[in-house]
């Protein structure tokens, strides 16, 4: 096991999780997660992997971590 890389600051970065599946983003294989999100809100955090609260309104979607605060689409 190789220890993770330092993190300090603004991840500038890949974003830790998948935010349509909710798994690590660099593990496995998230092609068709990111086809989705093309389409879709997401669900997860990519900062923390909380599930988020999703809207959708006329001019896209809100998802909003009760950590990280509210992401437009
Ligand atoms: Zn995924
Ligand atoms: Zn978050």
């Amino acid at each position: 096991m190789t220890a993770p890389e330092g993190r300090t600051g603004t991840p500038t970065g890949p974003v830790p999780w998948c935010d349509r599946c909710g798994e690590a983003a660099a593990q496995g294989d998230h092609r068709t997660c990111a086809a989705a999100r093309a389409l879709e809100p997401p669900r997860f955090c990519p900062d923390c992997r909380r599930r988020m609260k999703v809207q959708v309104v006329p001019t896209g979607w809100t998802a909003t971590c009760v950590e990280h605060g509210d992401r437009h689409g």
